[in-house]
């Protein structure tokens, strides 16, 4: 008696773990228990009937690696059954997810409003390689819904933004935003890197799509680069995936192996760096040397019932002012002997960044001073060490 025991794990009564642990991939042939690496370019064909039928899409199936891969395409269907999204397409690196979203979706003199404590490679890519080819782009307050709706014009087509910000951990209320993107018909899109699908699904809060650096907290290990664009079949399965087919920054098999494997322990890490987090928040709050702590689990976090209400837990970053400026930030960064110096976020290991002299060290005082980077601010990227060892790590430099 042979017994069917094939499930589908996209249903979405599964958990996310046991869908990160599941979903997207069934044993082959050869009984395999995990998914095998598919280091092919290309795939071959019985006769030439079958060569024609799946050039012309009559018959699905594998054509060349640019296109599918099953490797890749397990990732993909993994992922998007944790977002809850139809449709995801694996690529090169977070920034090709953005590039790749952006040059599908818009086209020229239409206009995006986001927010202006992007990601630094974004606020590039926006300023230095869209808006050459006619792409508008207005930046404002993410907490701030009227300067959202103020910065919609009629040519706007997308609302692009991450939530919470780096380093300073505001949020955007992505329902509100998903309400004004509807009124004027445009894209909400969601950078999902900070939170993943299991601290936030904004598919669900009414977001189209949902963009990944899955450098960061889906590997979490930082072995390799790599991204993702999820949404519905349309928006990302036919128009997002076209350009990735077409003009090709996609996923090598190995990486989405990673990226695969990665999964299995996502939820389980994402609550070791939100519970570590918070323990070394409150911490914080108690140090003397401390000026002000940045996390939305402190209950005076000015979005602290947003967060609540919006995330399934308040993340791995912690950023906190200590008293004494640029000297005494740059004290505690070189007291530390385990915390890695590093503008990396999102691994096992615990990252220290002093943002005004790193990752927000080329734009200006004023324009620093303006987003609340101050030279007296670190950030922590909380691993999964043991949470006194980093307490014990960053009080050296805070005594
Ligand atoms: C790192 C990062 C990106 C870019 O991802 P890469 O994989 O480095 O290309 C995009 N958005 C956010 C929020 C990031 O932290």
């Amino acid at each position: 008696m042979t017994e069917d025991r094939t499930v589908t794990y996209e249903d979405p009564h599964w958990g996310t773990a046991t869908q990160g642990i599941r979903a997207g991939w069934q044993p082959g042939e050869e009984r395999e228990h995990t998914c095998p690496i598919y280091a092919t370019s290309s795939f071959v064909f019985k006769n030439a009937a079958e060569a024609a039928a799946r050039f012309s899409g009559e018959e699905q199936g594998n054509l060349y690696s640019r296109f599918t891969n099953p490797t890749v395409q397990a990732f993909e269907r993994r992922l998007a059954a944790m977002e809850g999204g139809e449709a995801c397409v694996a690529t090169a690196s977070g920034m090709a997810a953005i590039l790749a979203t952006c040059l599908s979706l818009l086209k020229c003199g239409d206009h995006i409003v986001t927010s202006r404590t992007l990601f630094g490679s974004t606020i590039s890519l926006f300023d230095n390689y869209l808006k050459p080819l006619g792409i508008e782009v207005t930046y404002v307050d993410p907490t701030d819904l009227d300067a959202w709706r103020s910065g919609c014009t009629d040519t706007t087509r997308m609302i692009f933004v991450e939530t919470p910000s780096n380093p300073l951990t505001e949020l955007a209320d992505i329902t509100a935003l998903a309400a004004i993107a509807a009124e004027i018909d445009a894209f909400l899109v969601v950078d999902n890197c900070f939170c993943t699908p299991v601290l936030q699904k904004p598919l669900a809060l009414g977001a189209h799509v949902v963009i990944h650096s899955a450098t960061k907290y889906l590997d979490g290990q930082g072995r390799c680069i790599g991204g993702a664009v999820i949404g519905d079949a349309d928006t990302v399965g036919e128009k997002v995936f076209g350009f990735i087919r077409t003009a090709g920054p996609c996923m090598s098999p190995f990486n989405a192996w990673v990226l695969l494997k990665a999964l299995e322990t996502l939820e389980l890490r994402m609550k070791a760096h939100c519970s570590s987090a918070q323990k070394l928040a409150e911490w914080l709050v108690q140090q003397p040397a401390v000026e002000h702590v940045y996390y939305p689990g402190l209950p005076d976090h000015p979005q602290h019932a947003l967060a609540t209400d919006q995330q399934n837990g308040f993340g791995g970053i912690v950023s906190f002012d200590v008293k004494g400026g640029r000297a005494a930030a740059w004290k505690v960064v070189d007291a530390t002997q385990m915390l890695s110096i590093t503008a990396n976020l999102g691994d096992a290991r615990t990252t220290i960044t002093h943002p005004a002299t790193t990752t927000h060290g080329r734009i200006s005082a004023e324009a620093r001073q303006l987003a609340g980077i101050g030279d007296g601010l670190l950030r922590v990227s909380v691993g999964l060490e043991n949470i006194e060892d980093i307490i014990a790590d960053l009080a050296r430099g805070l005594e």
